[in-house]
């Protein structure tokens, strides 16, 4: 039987094809379908097509998480189409508007990397980036918007039950259909992926990249035999492939927790000295990473942040 289809659709990010899947069972859904480009539609439209589906008779768009490559493109299938879009409930609000939430963030952020380090010339390129690409996500209207929480299940043809697996993205959400799992970018074949700092809730910036490895761990015990990833080849050996991921982040964090041993470090000193090559488009990803190491260091009581303006770790 098969299971589903899957269309490469391309995207103008570093990461390269995002994997739109398509399920049929009683009606038509995709799971991401890519982000809002000429390029992204036409290649939907003509892949489906070939598999006899009109975009117009797309049912139910799924997106695993609030990030353009993902689901820029839902709303021009919605308007076609007249689809549901479904999403985490800490997706939608995302969803509804990208371009705000873009803007929140680089209030936020533009404090937090200066206060961390970065010089803020720097910055302010890092914070303007994304703001050249959210046009590639319109606001999806509130009423086409089908929230859901972990544990429920939805019924998009087939069924699938919503596993939240945070860390990536707000409302990063696997997708279980039997033994398989479609999981976004949380679970990867070639890439390990980036649990990117998100904006504070209920006051506190979440650990992101803690939140990542325990539901990486919970995801293990899933014991589910393909994982469906959002980029890249299938993983037919989920269990190898968690551990993999979780050992890499283990010895980065060892690595950093000597590279502040040695002398106390601002998060940028150390995402410097990690990847002297990197380059200002990768900064918010490898700031990211420093930090959500040093986040788990925190907690573990292995360093301390000191400072007001500019905070410094320092193992204790
Ligand atoms: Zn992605």
């Amino acid at each position: 039987m098969v299971e589903h289809r899957r269309i490469s659709v391309p995207t103008p990010f570093q990461v390269g094809d995002v994997n739109c899947y398509v399920l049929e069972g009683d009606s038509v859904a995709l799971v991401d379908p890519g982000p809002d480009t000429e390029d992204a539609y036409a290649t939907l439209e003509n892949e489906l097509s070939d598999m006899d589906i009109e975009v117009e008779d797309v049912d139910h768009v799924v997106v695993t998480h609030p990030h353009l490559d993902h689901f820029g493109v839902a709303e021009l299938i919605r308007e076609r189409s007249g689809c549901t879009v479904h999403a985490d409930e800490a997706a939608v609000s995302i969803l509804e508007d990208y371009d705000a939430y873009y803007h929140r963030e680089k209030r936020y952020f533009k404090i937090l990397l200066e206060e961390m380090g970065m010089p803020s010339q720097k910055v302010n390129v890092v914070v303007e980036l994304p703001g050249a690409y959210t046009m590639l996500g319109p606001p999806i209207p509130s009423r086409a918007l089908e929230p859901h929480e972990d544990g429920d299940t939805i019924d998009v043809g087939v069924e699938l039950t919503c596993i939240e697996t945070p860390g990536h993205a707000p409302g990063s959400t696997s997708y279980r259909r039997k033994d398989a799992l479609y999981t976004g970018d949380h679970l990867l074949e070639e890439i390990t992926p980036n649990p990117t700092m998100q904006l504070p809730e209920d006051g506190e910036r979440p650990r992101t990249l803690a939140l990542y490895l325990e539901s990486m761990k919970e995801l293990r015990d899933l014991d589910v035999e393909l994982c469906h990833p959002g980029h890249g080849p299938v993983v037919d050996d989920p269990e190898e492939r968690i551990q993999y991921t979780l050992d890499h982040h283990e010895s980065r964090k060892q690595k950093l927790h000597q590279m502040v041993e040695e002398q106390p470090k601002t998060a940028y000193e150390l995402m410097q000295e990690m990847w002297p090559e990197i380059p200002a488009t990768e900064y918010f990803f490898g700031m990211s990473e420093v930090i959500g190491h040093m986040d788990i260091l925190e907690a573990d009581g292995d360093v301390e942040l000191r400072g007001d303006e500019v905070k410094t770790y320092h193992s204790s």
